[in-house]
């Protein structure tokens, strides 16, 4: 049998060596991984992989992390570093089960966002969550409400390339938590802890890491709602139990076996971001990035940027939007047969867009050397 002809075959054009980024990792996670991480995890490979996390090499590797994320994001006073398997996905239904009381309000502006809002819809021991919708390309704004105790922020939502300033509610009930969805942001966003109660993230996105973690900031008084469900007696399983991971965070370990290369590459970045200035680097190289492609695409007579407000356009994803002339989708074909991969548009969104990633670990030069491919490309299609 002969396969059935391509239905959209890739034009085949060929970008010019000289025109393409040193590194063609555009994706929004798992991202670019930084060549030295590689190196200094072959470099410790002999005695750290293949050995017991029970053990003080890991221990002392997970040690390292926490201590990299304390110092990266300023942690406040009695904040404390949780972490588990699963990633951030995983981490929401844990979040349902030890940490929202009765009633969580959400800010629903994309993919991501009504992820976590649906856990907590169909939590059978939570009440109906407060939702807040917003288009998507904007940002949904918290409204404070009695009897919600627990608002779940996103400060970068992935999906549509929007990001917010994280600032706890006015007015909101004494003890209601402020929890921050930073899975694409942290890293590369600034953010001020005491402005929330659990900052969470995974590390394959601004760490530069690989996926399958979660990693949770926490404040004394999520710590404190940690344990008071648990000594409620509401039946939460012990893998996501997040007093089970609070205990084994607090002694270096998970609950059960991590990927030891995820926790390695991710402290080879934080310690990276750490020693070149912190979070302030880290977001600078993001600015820088984002000043470059936003700039572009404001001058391209055929692209705009997606998010109309500048104020919350995100320097750490950027959406694209192409004019019906030009088909996005033909633009990310030809990249990737060129070896410049993962700048397709967020698939359900479903539009004529290209997403690029601008974490850290992502060159502004290369972000730049991108643009010059586009327009390359672009020029070949038209
Ligand atoms: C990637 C992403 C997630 C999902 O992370 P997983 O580790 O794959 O579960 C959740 N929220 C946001 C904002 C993301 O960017």
């Amino acid at each position: 049998m002969t396969p059935a002809p391509e239905a959209n075959p890739v034009p085949d054009i060929t970008i010019p060596d000289a025109l393409k980024p040193r590194d063609g990792r555009f994706g929004c996670g798992p991202s670019k991984v930084r060549a030295e991480a590689i190196d200094a995890l072959v470099a410790d490979a002999p005695t750290y992989l293949g050995t017991s996390h029970r053990q003080s090499t890991v221990k002392f590797m997970v040690a390292r992390l926490r201590n990299a994320i304390a110092e990266c994001f300023s942690l406040p006073d009695g904040y404390e570093v949780l972490l588990g398997n699963g990633g951030t996905t995983v981490l929401w239904d844990a979040l349902c089960f030890g940490m929202i009381e009765s009633r969580s309000q959400h800010l629903v502006f994309g993919e991501f966002s009504s992820k976590f809002a649906e856990c907590t819809t169909k939590a059978p021991f939570l009440g109906e969550p407060s939702v807040q919708r917003s288009d998507p390309g904007t940002a949904a704004t918290p409204h404070t409400e009695d009897g919600i105790d627990f608002y779940a922020l996103t400060h970068n939502e992935t999906s549509t390339g929007v990001a917010t300033m994280i600032a706890r509610p006015d007015g909101i009930d004494a003890g209601a938590l402020v929890a921050v969805d930073a899975t694409s942001a942290a890293g590369g966003l600034r953010v001020d802890l005491n402005e929330c109660d659990a900052y969470y993230f995974a590390p394959q996105k601004c760490l530069a890491s690989d996926g399958g973690l979660w990693i949770a900031a926490c404040s004394p008084a999520a710590i404190e709602r940690i344990g008071r469900i648990e000594a409620s007696g509401r039946w939460i399983p012990t893998s996501i139990d997040l007093a089970t991971a609070l205990d084994n965070s607090r002694k270096d370990q998970t609950y059960n076996t991590p990927a030891l290369t995820t926790i390695h590459l991710a402290v080879s970045q934080l310690e990276w971001i750490n020693n070149n200035g912190g979070l302030e680097f880290a977001s600078g190289r993001c600015d820088r990035s984002a000043e470059v492609l936003y700039g572009w695409a404001e001058a391209s007579p055929v692209a705009t940027p997606f998010v109309a407000d500048p104020e919350i356009r995100s320097h750490v994803v950027a959406t694209i939007d192409f004019d019906e002339t030009i088909d996005a989708s033909a633009i990310s074909k030809v990249l990737r047969a060129n070896g410049i991969v993962d700048t397709e548009a967020y698939r359900k969104l479903g539009r004529n867009q290209l997403r690029i990633a601008m974490f850290p670990a992502i060159d502004p030069d290369d972000i730049e050397a991108l643009t010059h491919c586009i327009d390359h490309v672009v020029a070949a299609l038209g």
